[in-house]
Order: structure tokens, then C-alpha cells, then sequence
């Protein structure tokens, strides 16, 4: 259910099919080897019209060995482009992983797999695992995969791994099992892993892990055996009733996710609070030289936030979230965040609508997880700071810099694929964000923050596209928007628009605005008068085939006729007297992401 009520829910939920995994796992874990034995079912639904004669499963764990695709990549990114040019190495792997010892490395290796109790025959491929069925899955149908695996946990180089040397976590374990690949209209997806982003099928997990008792775990899914493990997750008042042995068994059920992350330390301190019936906020952290209270401080900042961000992005439909100490950075999973420090708690949390709910293939589209994430992010922290001024302005500078900087790749790129690392983060993380606060400029905040919920309502649980995003913004503002996404997203063309010149001409003050860019964008110019009173003069951009609403009630706006984007100049018009002009200005709002502002501005002084 949504929270809020919705006027405009006539459009159907998207029929697009997609494929399903029901996981069940069982895990036995070694604390002093760092190796671990598994037994994977895996009961895969093919929901597609097509007839499967192989199939794929990402071994993440295979990137960290010396020589692997991540290891070549992250030493020589941005250095392969001719003499002269600068190694950009994404500063957490750089050499890493060719130094590991084999007893640092990670692998996955698979013992057997069949198919509907068949040996399937399989080839390993680094961080690929390509199957050949013996026989087709046909169109419409389920088989069972079961499987048998070893692994070794990697030294902590990349999000995953053991021993982080910074935060001294014992086991960050994502991307830590034999994963299949997404299956989608597109066909298959067996991206190697060499740095960044995923892509997973929806599904049921239904994990596991067997550990030294001295462990504590956190992660994806709900403890089943809370009573029988205890370290916070007991019922209230509920004897801890630990079976003997020197391993207990944690198993975790995961609904309607596509991934599932653990992490487990003996010195977590777990700590939690139930925001409703139906949710609880689990903290796993370790006494570093992190201050305490900014990781309990987390627990506060869910609770603060939380209407809020449901009211603005949609519901959060599961039944806990964990914030856990961990990995690098910050990094996103299902119902749970590896951070190594509390600051990253919200961005990651906030991942859990644009990765967890709307669940985009994120190596074609990580503006959609990253840059939405960063778009939330600041806006959650603007409502809990009480901020009410223009709360992107750091997302648009970042931008504008990488525009400055002349290495802009197209958003469409790849996540993998971006040439340099420096300029991979300003545009996926703030073009992105800023693609949705100019989007506001473009259909009117009010219809933005219709779209958000549009989005949410229809693609949640679901893979949607970029122009799935786009379908629903032009329903629901009714304006063509094809456009925006061509130039923002599959181009680098900038936007730049300028006031050209002023004068007197029938009893009139015109004023000549310049298009110097290549991006068209609709225009709102501000004329502010000596009295202090302003004037709006709106023109859309003929692309559109629709306007904006008025934003603000006490400004009266004059609407033109559309700015057709083959041409370079508009001339608007006022009965005022340009002697009464004080400021002419486009977009006082700055939404718009003008390259160049000290043209869009002009100050009279009489
Ligand atoms: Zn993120």
C-alpha cells in the first residue's frame, strides 16, 4: 500500500515480465580458515517468452586475485589512453588486490550443480559462471538448481571482504555467494565484476549460517531463531536458549529481494528500535574511533525521518533495516548498509527506494540509483536540518565542475565502462540528482514530487528502465519529456542561456533572451521592478506540447508562446518602463543547470 492518497492511479501496473529465484541457502562457515562451504537450491521461475539453453551466475568473490579483471582494471583506469595520461585508480583498490597472498585472496569454487537433480556441465569465467543446460527451460516454466560450493572470504579490498583495516570488522560478506545473473527483455547480464554496481533477480532468500557462537550477525532478512541466538535479537523478556556446540545457526528470511548481504563480528554491539508494529532498526557497530553516539544517533535520525521520507518517496515495505559497521564507505543491500563510519548512514538508507524497491539495472543505469539516492538524500537531510533554501546547490557545483573539467563522459555509459573514475561520480551521483531537481523546474516541483510516488507506485519490486522513469513523468505532468532525457541523459550538451539585450519600442520594455548552448530548456525570466514588485514571464520549450503550472501565486506570470529549439533568440515584453527595471533575471530558483550564470542576470542601476 502507498502511503498518502494518489488522484492520478488510472495507469495500469507495467505488464513487463520478469524472472524469479527462491534461494535457500545453508552456509558453514570456518572463523579460522576464512573459508566456507555451501549448499545453494536455487528454484528459478522463467517467467520470459524465451526457451533458456544456458544459463549464468556472477562469483564475485574470484575478482580478488592477483590479475583479475578488477585487479588489471583498477591499476591501470585512465592510464590507458596514451602517454601522458594520469592513473586514476579508484583509491580503495589501486594495487590491492595483486599483493594478496593466496591465503588473502578471494574465491568461489563450484563443487557440483545440477539441474532438476541432472550434472550440469559449467564453465568458470573469473567472475562468470556460464552453464550449458542438457536441457532447455522452456518459456513459462521452474527448474531446481542445486549446487555445492566453496569459498574463501577475500582480505577486505572492496566492499566485501574480511578484516577491514579500517573499521577491523571480521566479515563484510555481499556479493559472497554464487549469484545468478538477471535474465531480462534485454536478454542476459553476466557483467564481470571489475568495480562497480549490480544487478539482481527478485526473489526469496532463505539463508543459513552456521558460526563460532562468539559471532554476531546483522544483514539482509529477519532472524527466524531469535531466541535460540539472543545478542539483542530475543523477544522481549525471553529466555536465550543457545543450543550446545561450539557453532550456533543463524537463519534469515529474506522476502521479495534482489540480494542479500551478512556481516558478523564477536565485538558488534547491537543495538535496535522499533519505529512501528511492523519495523525495527537494527545497529551493529564496533567501538573504533568512530564517536558512539553518531552511530546511535542513526536509530534517532530513522525515527525523525521516516514519515517524511514515506510521504515523499513511498512506503518501506519491509520488516527491519540494519545499519552495519563494515565494508568501505557506505554500500547498499536489502534491508540492511555496510558503512565504515555512521555518515554514510542515510545515503545508504535511502538506496533502499532507488536500488532496494526500484531495483534499475544498475550498470546501465546508475544515475537511477546513485543519483536518485543523492537527490533523496538531500532532501531528507534539509527536513531534518530544517533547511527550506535550495538544498542541491553542492549536487550543481559538482556537476558544473565536471562540465569545467572537460572529461564529462554521457550518462548512458556503462558503469563499468566510464574512462576515469573522476568522472564517473560527479555525473552519475550529482547530474543525476540534479536531472531530478531540473526536472522540477521543468513539469513544477508539485508534479515532481507526483512522479516520485507515480514511480514508486508502479515500478516498486520491479526492474525499471530509464525510459520507464520518463513514461511515467510525461502521464503524470502531461508533457512530452523524451527530450529532456536525450539531452541530459544520452548527451554532454550543456545548457546556456543569456539576456541578450533591453529596450523601449511602442510604448513597451522588451527584453531578448540568447540560447548559447545546445540543451533547449523552457525559460522562466524575473523581472523585478522599483517598487519591489516582480513580474514572471514563462515561455516553454516547443518540445514539451504542455506548460508548467504557476509555482508561486503572489508573482503574477505571463505565459508565451513556445520557444521552438531551432531557434537562438525570444523576444519577451512588459507594459512596465525599462527606467522601473532594477533585475532582470533567468531562473532565479537555480534549478536550472545554466553553465554559464553570469549572463543570465542583469542589474540596473539608474
Ligand atoms: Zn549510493
Amino acid at each position: 500500500m502507498l502511503m498518502g492518497s494518489l488522484s492520478f492511479s488510472s495507469w495500469a501496473q507495467p505488464d513487463r515480465w520478469q524472472q524469479r529465484v527462491k534461494y535457500t541457502m545453508n552456509i558453514d562457515m570456518n572463523v579460522l580458515t576464512n573459508q566456507f562451504t555451501g549448499k545453494q537450491k536455487l528454484e528459478y521461475t522463467n517467467n520470459s517468452p524465451d526457451t533458456l539453453t544456458k544459463v549464468f551466475y556472477h562469483l564475485y568473490f574470484n575478482a580478488f586475485q592477483p590479475g583479475s579483471m578488477m585487479d588489471t582494471r583498477s591499476r591501470r583506469q585512465g592510464g590507458v589512453n596514451g602517454a601522458g595520461a594520469r592513473p586514476d585508480w579508484d583509491g580503495r583498490v589501486k594495487d590491492r588486490i595483486i599483493n594478496l597472498k593466496p591465503n588473502e585472496i578471494g574465491y568461489q569454487k563450484i563443487v557440483s550443480l545440477k539441474m532438476n537433480g541432472r550434472p550440469q556441465a559449467f564453465t568458470m569465467l573469473e567472475t562468470i559462471l556460464e552453464v550449458k543446460l542438457d536441457k532447455p527451460i522452456l518459456p513459462k516454466s521452474k527448474v531446481v538448481f542445486d549446487m555445492d560450493f566453496e569459498a574463501q572470504v577475500p582480505l577486505q579490498v572492496r566492499r566485501s571482504g574480511r578484516d577491514n583495516p579500517i573499521s577491523k570488522v571480521r566479515y563484510s560478506m555481499s556479493q559472497w555467494y554464487p549469484k545468478l545473473c538477471e535474465y531480462d527483455y534485454e536478454g542476459w547480464h553476466p557483467t564481470p565484476y571489475v568495480g562497480r554496481e549490480f544487478y539482481g533477480v527478485w526473489g526469496d532468500f532463505d539463508v543459513s549460517i552456521s558460526i563460532d557462537k562468539k559471532y554476531i550477525l546483522g544483514g539482509s532478512g529477519y532472524l527466524q531463531n531469535p531466541n535460540k541466538i539472543g545478542y539483542g535479537y530475543e523477544d522481549k523478556g525471553a529466555k536465550v536458549n543457545r543450543p550446545a556446540g561450539d557453532k550456533l545457526t543463524w537463519r534469515f528470511i529474506a522476502p521479495n529481494v534482489h540480494d542479500f548481504m551478512w556481516a558478523a563480528d564477536p565485538e558488534y554491539i547491537h543495538v535496535s528500535k522499533k519505529l512501528r508494529d511492523s519495523l525495527t532498526i537494527h545497529l551493529l557497530y564496533k567501538k573504533t574511533n568512530e564517536a558512539e553516539k553518531d552511530w546511535l544517533n542513526l536509530l534517532d535520525m530513522a525515527e525523525k525521518a521516516l514519515p517524511f521520507i514515506e510521504k515523499t518517496f513511498g512506503q518501506y515495505p519491509y520488516k527491519q533495516f540494519s545499519f552495519i559497521h563494515g565494508g568501505d564507505g557506505g554500500m547498499e543491500y536489502p534491508m540492511a548498509t555496510l558503512c565504515i563510519g555512521p555518515g554514510a548512514g542515510l545515503h545508504e538508507w535511502m538506496h533502499s527506494w532507488y536500488y532496494g524497491l526500484l531495483g534499475t539495472n544498475e550498470s546501465l543505469y546508475p544515475w537511477m540509483d546513485e543519483g536518485f539516492t543523492q537527490y533523496a538524500e538531500e532532501r531528507v537531510a534539509a527536513f531534518l536540518n530544517n533547511n527550506t533554501g535550495f538544498a542541491q546547490g553542492d549536487n550543481y557545483a559538482s556537476y558544473f565542475s565536471l562540465v569545467r573539467s572537460g572529461k564529462e563522459e554521457p550518462l548512458t555509459t556503462h558503469a563499468d565502462h566510464y574512462n576515469l573514475n573522476a568522472a564517473y561520480s560527479p555525473a552519475v551521483y550529482s547530474k543525476g540528482a540534479v536531472f531530478m531537481e531540473q526536472l522540477g523546474y521543468i513539469v513544477g516541483a508539485p508534479a515532481r514530487d507526483k512522479i516520485l510516488l507515480e514511480y514508486y507506485r508502479q515500478w516498486r519490486f520491479k526492474h525499471p528502465t530509464s525510459s520507464d522513469f520518463m513514461r511515467v513523468a510525461e502521464k503524470v505532468s502531461d508533457m512530452k519529456l523524451d527530450w529532456y532525457k536525450e539531452y541530459w541523459i544520452n548527451s554532454t550538451k550543456t545548457i546556456d542561456y543569456s539576456i541578450d539585450s533591453l529596450w523601449e519600442e511602442g510604448g513597451k520594455t522588451k527584453v531578448r533572451l540568447m540560447r548559447t548552448g545546445l540543451m533547449p530548456m523552457p525559460i522562466d525570466l524575473q523581472i523585478t521592478l522599483k517598487d519591489g514588485s516582480k513580474e514572471l514571464h514563462y515561455i516553454p520549450m516547443n518540445l514539451m506540447y504542455g506548460e508548467k503550472p504557476a509555482e508561486d501565486a503572489a508573482i503574477p506570470r505571463k505565459v508565451y508562446a513556445p520557444w521552438k529549439w531551432t531557434h537562438s533568440t525570444y523576444i519577451i515584453e512588459t507594459t512596465k518602463r525599462l527606467a522601473d527595471f532594477t533585475l532582470v533575471e533567468i531562473d532565479p530558483s537555480l534549478r536550472m543547470a545554466d553553465v554559464e550564470r553570469k549572463n543570465n542576470k542583469l542589474e540596473l542601476k539608474w
